[in-house]
């Protein structure tokens, strides 16, 4: 997905605030933060939405709630939000699929 904001980061062919990178995600600070900490965790295979995923995939979004967890430990956050926006309505504007974990 060559016109993918996301897969660009994820290739570092975009610069970001890289938090965390293992074999199917990667973590970096958002640009627009919206809480203390607040990071977003993708997975590095491009599925567009959450409504988009197939058999198997749910692995990889399991991982990136397990990520996020442990982000937040790290980053000594008291309690926080995870999110995936699904769809335009809802608010989502990148279709690469990211949890956003959002921490005080
Ligand atoms: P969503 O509305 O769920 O699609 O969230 C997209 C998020 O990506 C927003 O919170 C943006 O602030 C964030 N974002 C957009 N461009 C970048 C970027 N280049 N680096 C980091 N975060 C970004
Ligand atoms: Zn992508």
């Amino acid at each position: 997905m060559t016109d993918c904001l996301f897969c660009k980061i994820i290739n570092k062919v975009v610069d970001s605030e890289i938090v965390y990178e293992d074999d199917i995600c990667f973590a970096f600070k958002d640009i627009n933060p919206r809480a203390r900490v607040h990071i977003l965790i993708v997975p590095r295979k491009h599925i567009s939405t959450i409504a988009d995923m197939e058999e198997g995939d749910e692995q990889i979004i399991g991982h990136l709630v397990k990520v996020a967890k442990e982000i937040a430990e790290k980053e000594k956050c008291k309690s926080y939000k995870l999110l995936f926006n699904v769809g335009r309505e809802a608010g989502q504007i990148i279709f690469h699929i990211h949890l956003h974990l959002m921490g005080n």
